[in-house]
């Protein structure tokens, strides 16, 4: 038996699974706020999965671990978490193994998501493949030949933060015009902030009066024909398109996995992101692309970081 667990800024997920991929117990719990205070917290986690699943816990071999941030591998240190800020060059798992007393290692959040989709979603069903992930910022992800591609440092496909305005919004990232600029949860919002006065007549206008504008809020306007929702989300698929275009120009991949929050408004934006893609890759390339959500979402992170461990460990 693994286990694994993901660390998020709002939520640490932990799975227990055997080296099938099977779940055997699942729990989640809200991230402390201190780096002894997540230790314990994932410790006591690791003994719960196991209690939860009637297995002893002397016949857990490893743990994997997922965690947003740079980070060192080989050291199993993490330098910054921007989500995370208590685990600043916090030792992580020097301070699992010694709550748990097994051996523990760490990877990047993008790559375990990669790792437990490949693994145990739909991603087995695809030798070339990318994810994209839509929430706060954009994320991604890359499968070649049924292998995840890492790059050098562990960080590849920062899709969030390719260029696709030259001129456009300056990005925290240094760069001008990034992707996750127009076409995150975050630039949806922003955008459809931006246009309220444009569309007095708007819903969400009214919306704002008792909270603040949330892209959970425009898809719900979506769904009730509001103008100013449907046009902000029609706007984020045609960047999304644009963006996407280029990934599949490069990767001429069988398969594009979505995921993240604003997944869940693929109604609205999957056709133009089709659409957009079709009119802008080279001929062929778009005919056999498939689209897909992630399987599990809530777990799949998670169960990559056990697969981690299980790599090293089974072989
Ligand atoms: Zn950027």
């Amino acid at each position: 038996m693994f286990i694994g667990i993901d660390i998020g800024g709002s939520s640490i997920k932990g799975v227990l699974t055997d080296t099938t991929g099977r779940v055997h117990a699942f729990t989640s719990l809200p991230t402390g706020k201190t780096a002894h205070g997540i230790d314990t917290d994932i410790g006591g986690m690791c003994r719960l999965l196991a209690e939860r699943a009637g297995v002893d816990f002397t016949g857990v071999r490893g743990i994997g671990i997922g965690t947003a941030g740079s980070i060192d591998r080989d050291r199993g240190l993490i330098f910054t978490s921007p989500n995370i800020p208590c685990l600043k060059n916090h030792q992580l798992t020097k301070s699992i193994s010694a709550v748990t007393g097994k051996p523990v290692f760490i990877e990047n959040d993008a790559t375990v998501a990669v790792m437990g989709e490949l693994w145990a979603g739909h991603g087995r069903e695809y030798r070339d493949w990318i994810m994209l992930t839509l929430g706060t910022g954009i994320g991604g992800g890359l499968v070649i030949n049924g292998a995840v591609y890492t790059g050098t440092k562990g960080s590849s496909m920062e899709v969030g933060h390719t260029t696709i305005d030259y001129k456009g919004l300056k990005c925290p990232c240094g760069n001008t015009g990034c992707l996750e600029l127009y076409a995150s949860a975050t630039a949806l919002v922003r955008y459809a902030g931006a246009q309220l006065k444009r569309y007095p007549l708007s819903s969400l206008k009214a919306r704002t009066r008792t909270g603040a504008l949330s892209s959970k809020m425009i898809y719900e306007e979506a769904l009730k024909k509001d103008e100013l929702a449907l046009h902000a989300l029609h706007r984020t698929g045609e960047y999304l398109g644009i963006g996407l275009a280029n990934f599949v120009n490069l990767f001429n991949p069988q398969a594009v996995i979505l995921g993240g929050g604003l997944s869940r408004a693929h109604k609205f934006i999957l056709p133009i992101v089709k659409k957009t893609v079709r009119a802008r890759v080279l001929k062929g390339f778009a005919n056999d692309l498939k689209y897909l959500p992630i399987k599990d979402e809530e777990r799949a992170p998670a169960l990559g970081a056990a697969k981690v461990a299980i790599d090293v460990l089974h072989g």
